[in-house]
């Protein structure tokens, strides 16, 4: 048994005898979360320097078990009883309200849309969701959203999304320079945005902006008024931003020159996500 700080800051995705499915409890999804981790490989096309994933031991480069990943989430949503509350161990001692399944999210050891199988894993588990309509719950696809303009990611989404759903883009940037700095790609950061916009026709989703400083250089004013004014134009666009999630550093990032952001510093950012029309949330620093 754990309390609920320890399992909020204690997020392995593994679980004892699965391959691709872990239970968490999660702030942001507000409740128990089943992760989808469908990049054994841990295969990104970010190189974020804040990045949990410890790329020191390899992945596992494998084809997708999509029975497999089917039997496990299905094996996990059967720990869910009648009152949408998660039954699994692992939960015990907390509060039957703070452990109700609220989604299943794609968030794996990298980039869900990279893998080749992504469309099929959306449809499958759409699937899923449809054959338990006796529980309540999301599907999430958690994205750097570099490469939400490809077809075959398009349709994934649409398939995810088709009922019950939300896609979780991550802008941590305002300007292609701190872009690089932090997230450190070769997708420019205007396709970011352009992609945005595009889901935004479609879909409405959360926005997730991770702030800290890098070697001593943190946001400065310019880079604030250069990602407000994205978050502004993908307002503009006519896009439903549901909630831009802020947050900052929590666990062991793989370089040690990263560093948290103040509280102080969330709660200014938010005020000024909030000046532009749009919900926004500090998520804790222990997140
Ligand atoms: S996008 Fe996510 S998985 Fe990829 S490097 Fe950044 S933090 Fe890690």
């Amino acid at each position: 048994m754990s309390t609920r700080e320890e399992l909020y800051r204690f997020h392995p995705r593994e679980y004892a005898g699965f391959t691709y499915v872990y239970p968490v409890l999660s702030r942001r999804s507000g409740g128990v979360s089943f992760g989808v981790n469908v990049n054994l490989d841990k295969a990104c096309n970010f190189d974020c320097p804040y990045c949990q994933v410890d790329r020191t031991v390899p992945g596992r480069p494998q084809a997708l078990d999509l029975a497999r990943i089917r039997a496990e989430a299905e094996a996990l949503l059967d720990s869910v009883d009648a009152q949408g509350v998660c039954r699994l161990p692992l939960f015990d001692g907390l509060p039957d309200a703070q452990k109700k399944l609220r989604d299943i999210a794609l968030s794996g050891d990298g980039e869900s849309t990279m893998v080749l199988e992504f469309a099929a894993v959306c449809r499958m588990l759409a699937e899923v969701q449809a054959g338990r309509p006796d529980l309540d719950f999301k599907l999430v696809l958690i994205t750097n959203a570099t490469l939400l303009d490809r077809s075959g990611v398009v349709a994934g989404v649409d398939a995810l999304l088709s009922k019950n759903g939300e896609v979780w883009a991550k802008l941590d940037a305002g300007t292609e320079a701190w872009y690089q700095r932090v997230n450190v790609s070769r997708v420019a950061l205007d396709r970011i945005e352009a992609n945005l916009i595009a889901l935004g026709k479609d879909h409405p989703f959360k926005i997730q902006s991770f702030f800290c400083t890098a070697g001593g250089q943190g946001w400065d004013e310019a880079e604030i008024t250069a990602w407000l004014a994205r978050l502004g134009r993908v307002r503009d666009s006519g896009a439903r931003i549901l909630e831009v999630q802020l947050y900052t550093l929590a666990r062991r990032p793989a370089e040690s020159f990263i560093h948290p952001v103040t509280p102080e510093f969330l709660s200014n950012i938010r005020d000024r996500v909030e000046a532009l029309g749009l919900p926004a949330k500090v998520y804790g620093v222990e997140e």
